[in-house]
Parts: structure tokens; sequence; C-alpha cells
């Protein structure tokens, strides 16, 4: 009788400070099973590791099975695909170096492989998402945090250190804000959550026109975009200049990468045509002149949990199969 492959499919875990969510996902990326549990609940990594493991083990066996899973693709913040390990993360609750893929290998018996939150992003909108079929193209990522990463040729670049895309740590404004890294004038400082809720407060401070962000309890992104889309001016003044800053950085990142397409994911993609044309207007207004017209700026086609679930999914099938009992 013909032997035929079994193992079609994989198991894509996404860590976040926040969550874990983990599924099981078939070859043409369909999520058939997912489920998630917070991530402070295992402030010990070895528990985090075990309970990680006997869930996926259980998911895996109501799912089809257990032989009929291929390899286990895991995305982490601070996560090197070179070592396997997670690197001193700042935000997650396990300190120092952690073999997180040796770990869950040994515990489950399947090959796992590992990479940072910003290039299993990248991974996911190339395999399945507004760069599918793109050579060189950016995504950034858009939250607290400002991340990115730079696909070339259809590599990510990871730079000597592995520290390529740190793009909201790059210097915009000279003298300008204090940022978290220690800096003045990042990016993030201004296009970050916080930094757009600094600039709503200092443009309300300058302005006395009415404005929805007058009497609202707190701001974020996302409540200032709820008023934009009431019409509020102020509101949609913050994100003018938020675009502004955000078109004129991403003009030397492209003048300097020459990529076919700017993919805006995160929180802060959700603000749409409000954050997307003054970042356009502003980025065809600096970008180096023979690629003037000739970028698109996109926003993600998906959803942000789902999207790292498959880019984690699409690292599985790139790692060499690995069994405990060849
Ligand atoms: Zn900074």
């Amino acid at each position: 009788m013909e032997e035929y492959n079994i193992k079609t499919k994989v198991v894509g875990v996404d860590i976040s400070n926040e969550t874990t969510t983990y599924a099981v996902v078939d070859i043409r990326g369909n999520i058939l099973a997912e489920e998630s549990f917070a991530t402070s609940d295992y402030p010990d990594v070895n528990n985090f590791v075990t309970v990680l493991s006997d869930k996926i083990v259980m998911l895996v066996e109501a799912n089809g099975g257990y032989e009929t899973i291929r390899s286990i693709g895991v995305s982490c913040p601070s996560a090197s695909s070179v070592s396997g390990c997670i690197e001193n993360a700042a935000n997650l609750p396990w300190k120092g170096v952690i073999p997180l893929s040796a770990m869950l290998r040994d515990r489950i018996g399947l090959a796992v492989g590992l990479s940072n939150d910003a290039h299993i992003s990248s991974l996911g909108e190339y395999t399945f998402g507004s760069a599918h079929g793109m050579k060189n193209f950016i995504v950034i990522s858009l939250g607290v945090g400002i991340g990115s990463c730079f696909f070339s040729a259809g590599q990510e670049h990871q730079g000597n250190l592995g520290y390529a895309g740190e793009f909201g740590h790059t210097c915009i404004i000279e003298k300008g804000r204090k940022c978290g890294c220690g800096h003045e004038g990042c990016v993030e400082s201004y296009v970050g959550a916080n930094g757009i809720v600094v600039t709503a407060r200092e443009l309300l401070e300058e302005s006395d026109k009415p404005s929805l962000m007058r009497q609202a309890e707190r701001l974020s992104p996302k409540i200032i975009t709820g008023f934009c889309n009431q019409g509020d001016e102020l509101a949609i003044e913050v994100y003018r200049r938020t675009g502004y800053i955000l078109g004129r950085a991403l003009a030397n990142y492209a003048s300097l990468v020459d990529p076919e397409a700017i993919i805006l994911t995160g929180g802060i993609s959700h603000a749409g045509k409000w954050l997307v044309d003054p970042t356009s207007e502003s980025f065809e207004a600096h970008v180096f002149g023979n690629l003037k017209g000739k970028v698109k700026i996109l926003l993600s086609k998906l959803d942000d949990r789902e999207r790292d679930v498959l880019g984690a999914s699409a690292l599985a099938w790139s790692v060499p199969e690995y069994s405990l009992f060849k």
C-alpha cells in the first residue's frame, strides 16, 4: 500500500504579555480550533511550559490527534529564531534567557520553531495577508510600542545582532518628547498609543475649540477614533498631526529600502482613513522622488491575533520535522 504523509496540520502559538493563544491550523491556513489563557497566570516559566504543553496536547487530541501534527510554531516578544530562546523580555513575567523552543520540544516531542512577534506578524502578512505575493515590503505594528519588520527578496532582514527594525526608536523630532528608551524625539513618543494621547492633550490646551475630547473621562486612540467618526475637528486634527509624523518617518524608511508596500497593523491602525490619509499625504511629500506614487500604504486585512497565530503556523511548516520516537 502506498504510504502518504498524514501530518497535515501544525500548531501555532502566540504569546503576548497579556494572552497566550494556541491553535490547530491546517496547511491552507484554516484555524480548526483555538484556545487561550492569561500569560500572567504563570509567573514561573516551568509551570507555563507544563500547562501550555498539556493544553496543546488536549486541543490536538480533540482535533484529529497527535499523529496528524507536523510541528509547532511560536511567536513571542524578544524571542530569537537563531538561539530558540526568549532573551531578556521587558514585558513578560519571565526574566533572563529562556530556552523555550527546547523546553516545549522536550515536553511535547515535536519540532518547535520560535521567533519574535514582529517577524511572525510579517510572516502572517506574507503567507496569508496583505503582503501575499510580495518580496520586498515593510510591516509596521502600531500599538503602545511601534515595531517593524522588513522583508527583502522574500527574507526577513534581521541585522547583525537581530535588532533590525527598531523603527519606533528612530529620532524624528529634534529635542522632542522624552521616550521610554531614554532618548528624545523617537517616532514611538508621537505615534505610539501614549504619544497620541499626549498630542490630544496638547491640542486641547492650544485651542479653545469645542471638542468631545474635553468631556471624555479618559482618552485613548480608540476613543479618539470614535470622536473622529462623529466629525470632531480636534480629534481629526490629532490623527492629522500623528499621520504627518508617521508619514515622514515612513518616507525615510522607504527611501532607504525601496519597498513595494508598507502594511500598517496593530490597534492604532484601526483608526483607518483618519490615520492613513494624512500619513500617505506626508509620505508622498517626503519620500525620495523616484519612489513617489510607487509605494503602497496598506492596512492589514487580518485580525491581529489571527494573523499572529497564522504567522506562527507558517513558521511551524518551515522547521525540520522532529520526533522523540524515531
Ligand atoms: Zn525611543
